[in-house]
């Protein structure tokens, strides 16, 4: 199979500037902090543009210039990317937004954003001979890195606090990983993790541990950018937990600025979080580049209840750099967004994307978000995957009952 072009150059340290090569296995930086993934920018400007993707088959691999992976025999996919960039016309009238959008990510594999950063992710570790992995995680993650490491022929073992979804733990078991239940926090089930990966050598797929997963997740910057026709739009909301997606978001609109392909403003970034559990939030009211840990969290959101994140400084520079905010909703006000949204738009959005919903509302009446801004929420996952945020108990018919109308 033909090698990919792809313009990765090296690795950095977003912290101490220190240079990692691309073609050996690499973790964090020495000092710590996550490495990201560069290109050279300079010729893909010279060499590729943008008519060239136009036609190119609809998942994320069409950016595969901007990808880590080098052959395409590595390519490890389930048909991701390229969801829906949706209008959503009642609720832009409801709140004065004349342009707003969400782009579907209920729609991958797997059923949330997850699938992006496990494609990549995953394809890059079977690249660079990885055995098994092994990763800590709220369940969305490890679902989607256990079905994409089933593809890969990887073995994958997965640590999950004990009330995360249950139906990931259902997928994490039909794809063959070995499933560890933690009664405890994703930050405990970290330090399992941390301590099995010290003791067997396996490869560590936590969080930002490994560069690549940010790389699948920035392609959802790309895709957005693509869908509107290569413009920005003014805002970016995203359900903020560990924070890939905005660290991601950010350095797809970075690199495309860099390549000539979008010009003018950078979108304002919003980072939401959920009441109980809003360390980025904190720190950013409270104008600080790192945040502390959030003790006791909780939340119906599970995917962003991450009391700590290893790339809270990547994020909080994102919300700085482009004169975004921070936004913390109660679990009141996800589990009615949620409804909200699926009565007005038809859209069963997991509660991380409710949340989102919520902070739009909130955002715009407070004036942050103007009439004639152009509004992108993300929807991270499928409503599907959480059948236990409402119960609901219709009534019963006889089987002889006449409907009455109305
Ligand atoms: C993981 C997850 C998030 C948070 O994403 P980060 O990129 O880690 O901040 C949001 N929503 C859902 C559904 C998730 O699974
Ligand atoms: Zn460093």
């Amino acid at each position: 199979m033909p090698d990919l072009k792809s313009y990765i150059d090296h690795l950095y340290c977003p912290k101490c500037n220190s240079i990692y090569p691309h073609e050996a296995v690499a973790h964090l930086c020495e000092c710590g902090s996550p490495l990201l993934a560069a290109y050279d920018l300079a010729r893909a400007k010279a060499e590729l543009n943008k008519a060239d993707i136009a036609g190119r088959k609809e998942d994320l691999w069409r950016y595969g210039e901007l990808l880590p992976v080098l052959k395409e025999e590595n390519i490890v996919s389930l048909g991701e990317g390229f969801t829906p960039l949706l209008p959503l016309q009642r609720s832009g009238e409801q709140l004065g937004v004349a342009k707003f959008f969400v782009k579907d990510e209920g729609l991958l594999p797997t059923g949330t954003f997850k699938a992006r950063g496990a494609a990549v992710g995953v394809s890059k570790a079977k690249e660079l001979g990885a055995g098994t992995l092994i990763m800590p995680t709220n369940g969305n993650a490890g679902a989607a890195w256990a079905l994409y490491g089933a593809r890969a022929g990887l073995s994958v073992k997965i640590v999950m606090p004990e009330d995360a979804p249950k139906i990931t733990r259902s997928e994490c078991l039909y794809g063959g990983a070995d499933l560890y239940l933690v009664k405890g926090l994703i930050s405990d089930c970290g330090k399992i993790a941390a301590r099995a990966v010290a003791g067997h050598g396996w490869y560590d797929a936590s969080t930002l541990k490994e560069p690549y997963r940010i790389e699948g997740k920035k392609t959802i910057g790309l895709e957005i950018a693509e869908q509107l026709g290569w413009n920005t739009p003014d805002v970016i909301m995203y359900p903020t937990g560990g924070g890939v997606g905005i660290i991601g978001i950010y350095k797809a609109f970075r690199e495309l600025r860099e390549l000539g392909w979008i010009a003018g403003e950078m979108p304002r970034f919003v980072a939401v979080q959920a009441q109980n559990c809003a360390p980025i939030v904190k720190a950013f009211n409270e104008g600080k580049n790192v945040s502390e840990f959030w003790p006791d969290s909780s939340t119906v959101a599970f995917g962003i209840n991450v009391p700590k994140a290893l790339g809270d400084f990547l994020v909080l520079e994102a919300l700085y750099e482009t004169g975004g905010t921070a936004v913390a909703v109660s679990d009141d006000e996800i589990v009615s967004g949620q409804s909200e949204l699926c009565a007005r738009e038809g859209l069963f959005a997991c509660p991380e994307g409710a949340a989102v919903y919520a902070a739009a509302g909130r955002l715009r009446k407070d004036g942050w978000i103007r009439e004639d801004d152009s509004v992108v929420m993300i929807n991270t996952g499928a409503g599907i995957k959480y059948p236990d945020v409402r119960s609901f108990t219709p009534p019963y018919l006889p089987l002889d009952a006449e409907l009455q109308t109305p």
